[in-house]
């Protein structure tokens, strides 16, 4: 059935623009008719949600994220060893825990045991309700890497990046790599950031993942590491510490985007995650080198999308966007909705609330751009055409209507 939310303030982040009073048709899972005006007949072949001057925006698109070990307490890599039951488990709170922050689609920057992979094509197939996910499966990383073998899997030289890449390229819609680490003591310019990679081994995995027509999503702090990623020809820099000047001026040229994971770094410092004196010890002395590289990303216009990784918080995140890297509010909500579906190739379907896009959408009950904080102050979610309020979004959604035997379509192609 069509269904019609209305009594509501549609923030169009495309013209910057709030329109009060609105009105969005949902058909077939997109948005057939936007109307400025309230629906005050009811007619009874449309479903009609009165909203109740609630401030409605496109879905939210997390560009960083990693199901598997989103919000977690204790050492970070231990929680690998969890094995694919639990992770697999925990994955699926995560996702689900994702739509109730309004956030309907998310790109996975690594997993393990192909979790993400299948839950797409789960939530793709409506077997179980939960975000549009794009994947990167399992990262590449050099041997001796700051990530350990039990999550990266190690290449070294030419010949291993291509190949391992050209694999990834023909399974998923990114190859995600690890070029870059140094806590203990500083590399350059007193930057505690070194390269774990060589640009001819980054530039062969991106030439190799680009001939499959997919995309290279690096991990990459340091003006050194930067440098070789810069010139690799990446499509997405993840973290950015110490980007300089010229080296944001460079991102610009090439169209590389920039995901800065602002409260992936702050809220690892946070006590209550238990990472121990000396992890908290060593993320400190980055805080300053991520405030500057956001700043200059956002002085030389690079495109900056949201991603949240696995700690960051929607509220805070939107926030030192605002305050730190000096975007104006309504540039923030666009990091957050329609930069990330261009940084995906999916801005003719996601992104923005237009006609012919996917009905993904966030109902908020108060204003984001009187405080950014209100991202987080979500009451309903609508994917695919599908309104939950928040505490309604549960793996029971809809789960007697689905046929158990049926294959996941695409999964085991
Ligand atoms: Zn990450």
């Amino acid at each position: 059935m069509e269904k019609i939310l209305t009594n509501l303030v549609l923030l169009d982040v495309i013209n910057k623009k709030e329109i009060k009073n609105a009105s969005i048709f949902i058909d077939g899972g997109k948005i057939s008719k936007i109307s400025g005006k309230n629906v005050e007949k009811r007619k009874p072949e449309y479903e009609t949600i009165d909203l109740g001057g609630r401030y409605v925006m496109p879905g939210l698109i997390n560009t960083h994220q990693h199901l598997m070990y989103k919000r977690t307490y204790g050492n970070l890599w231990k929680q690998m060893n969890l094995g694919a039951p639990a992770l697999t488990v925990r994955s699926l709170k995560n996702a689900l825990a994702e739509l109730r922050m309004g956030i309907t689609t998310i790109r996975s920057c690594g997993d393990l045991y192909d979790i993400d992979y299948t839950l797409k094509y789960m939530f793709q197939s409506k077997y179980l309700i939960g975000p549009r996910i794009i994947t990167c499966g399992r990262p590449l990383a050099i041997t001796g890497s700051h990530v350990p073998p039990v999550f990266a899997q190690y290449a070294d030289g030419i010949d291993e990046f291509v190949k391992l890449s050209r694999q990834r390229a023909a399974r998923y819609e990114w190859v995600k790599i690890f070029a870059s680490y140094g806590l203990e003591k500083p590399y350059v310019n007193g930057e505690y950031a070194r390269p774990e990679i060589t640009l001819p081994e980054l530039k062969a995995a991106c030439d190799a993942v680009h001939a499959a027509q997919k995309k290279v999503a690096v991990h990459c702090s340091g003006s050194a590491p930067l440098e070789i990623a810069i010139a690799a020809g990446v499509d997405t820099i993840e973290h950015g510490s110490a980007m300089t000047k010229p080296q944001a001026g460079m991102m610009v040229e090439k169209k590389i985007a920039y995901t800065p994971t602002m409260t992936a770094l702050t809220e690892t410092l946070n006590p209550i995650y238990d990472r121990g004196p000396k992890w908290i010890e060593d993320h400190k002395k980055g805080i300053p080198f991520s405030n500057s590289g956001l700043q200059n990303a956002v002085g030389a216009g690079v495109l900056i999308t949201s991603g949240l990784d696995s700690l960051g918080v929607v509220g805070d995140e939107a926030v030192q966007l605002n305050e730190i890297g000096g975007m104006s509010k309504w540039d923030v909500l666009k990091a957050f909705t329609i930069n990330g579906a261009h940084v995906l190739d999916l801005e003719n379907e996601i992104g923005s609330l237009e006609v012919g896009k996917n009905a993904d959408i966030a109902v908020l009950n108060s204003n984001p751009l009187a405080d950014l904080m209100n991202l987080e102050d979500i009451y309903m979610v609508v994917k695919d055409g599908k309104c939950m309020k928040v505490e309604e979004v549960n793996l029971n959604y809809d789960f007697e209507t689905r046929d158990y035997n049926s294959d996941i379509p695409q999964l085991y192609q």
